[in-house]
């Protein structure tokens, strides 16, 4: 068995390839590393049962070797990435996935589609259930990457009705852990890294908008239970226990040892107020809720961002040091 997977040196792809080689997959990856990194792959070195691609997904791909899963995962993800990379992340969503399709199509694989909660926007109905049709605003910064994952949602539905195909599309709510970049912008690893150096906090607006976070190892479990169910989705796959951010900044506070207050910045255009999925249909198809709780997965995750900090700093000493 092979599956395909785009983004497979992202944060959330890399988890996936080495999900998929641990139940035993042979996995081919691509990436163009506009937002991923080598470094999230570098453990596989040597493995003969994973190679990668170095492509942009929005330019055509043809692979030989047969496909049994195409897992469509490419695209900037963290609105600072997607506000960088705006026309990117449009041809990720909407060429990037017609060719993922096509793809899947062509060898006659499962296909399953990465998308978002961003499809809900700033949501009117709370908790968000996958029949919400969401509040998006199309002209806003943010409608790069929402309308990009809605068209990807309608094209993947597309390929069923017309080609037959057999597709799963997730919902991913906000999502953390490992392999996230230290300067990836989202919040909790930005909280991290600010923890970790001993600098204040970036809060922005006055803190009380809401967010539901989930660590990566229920995500990823999350997906694979999607991926090896019948349901086409879409399905919420996130984490319900909904907090403020200033309550995760307490957290991120006691839990990085940080006694530093934090900072009150401008609230970026559109941020969604609240967010916070409704899992019943996770729940009921997929037998899936989420295992770890928001504490739990702090602590997993901040001795990864502490050692990446120290390597860095160590960098930083040997080139000043060489410099002198
Ligand atoms: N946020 C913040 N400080 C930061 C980064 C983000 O207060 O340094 C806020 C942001 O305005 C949003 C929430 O945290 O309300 C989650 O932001 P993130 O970029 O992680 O993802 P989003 O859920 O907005 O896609």
């Amino acid at each position: 068995m092979r599956v395909l997977i785009t983004g497979a040196a992202g944060f959330l792809g890399s988890h996936l390839v080495d999900r998929f080689l641990a139940e035993g997959y042979e996995v081919v990856g691509v990436d163009n590393y506009i937002t991923g990194a080598s470094d999230n792959l570098a453990h596989l070195d040597g493995d003969d049962r994973f190679r990668l691609i170095e492509h942009d997904i929005s330019e055509p791909l043809f692979v030989e070797s047969s496909l049994d899963g195409v897992l469509h995962f490419a695209s900037p993800a963290s609105p600072v990435d997607y506000l960088e990379f705006p026309i990117q992340t449009l041809k990720v969503g909407g060429p990037g996935t017609h060719h993922a399709l096509g793809l899947a199509r062509r060898h006659g694989a499962r296909f399953l589609l990465a998308s978002t909660s961003e499809v809900y926007g700033d949501p009117q109905i709370h908790p968000q259930p996958e029949d919400y049709w969401g509040n998006v605003n199309p002209v806003g910064p943010r409608g790069v990457y929402d309308e990009a994952k809605r068209y990807a949602e309608a094209m993947t539905m597309a390929y069923r009705r017309a080609h037959g195909l057999d597709t799963r599309i997730v919902r991913i709510f906000n999502t953390y852990g490992t392999r996230m970049r230290p300067g990836d912008g989202r919040v909790v690893s930005n909280f991290i890294v600010q923890g970790l150096r001993g600098e204040p906090m970036t809060v922005y607006g006055d803190g009380t908008q809401t967010r539901s976070f989930c660590h990566v190892d229920d995500e990823v479990e999350g997906i694979i239970r999607l991926y090896n169910s019948s349901h086409p989705g879409p399905v919420n796959i996130g984490n319900p226990d909904e907090f403020t951010i200033r309550e995760l900044v307490d957290m991120v506070m006691e839990e990085t040892g940080s006694t530093v207050a934090p900072t009150f910045l401008p609230l970026p255009e559109d941020d969604p107020v609240v967010r916070r999925p409704d899992i019943s249909v996770a729940r009921r198809e997929l037998g899936w809720s989420p295992a770890i709780d928001l504490r739990t997965g702090l602590r997993r995750t901040i001795p990864y961002f502490a050692d990446l900090l120290n390597q860095t700093d160590a960098r930083a000493r040997t080139l000043s040091g060489a410099g002198r």
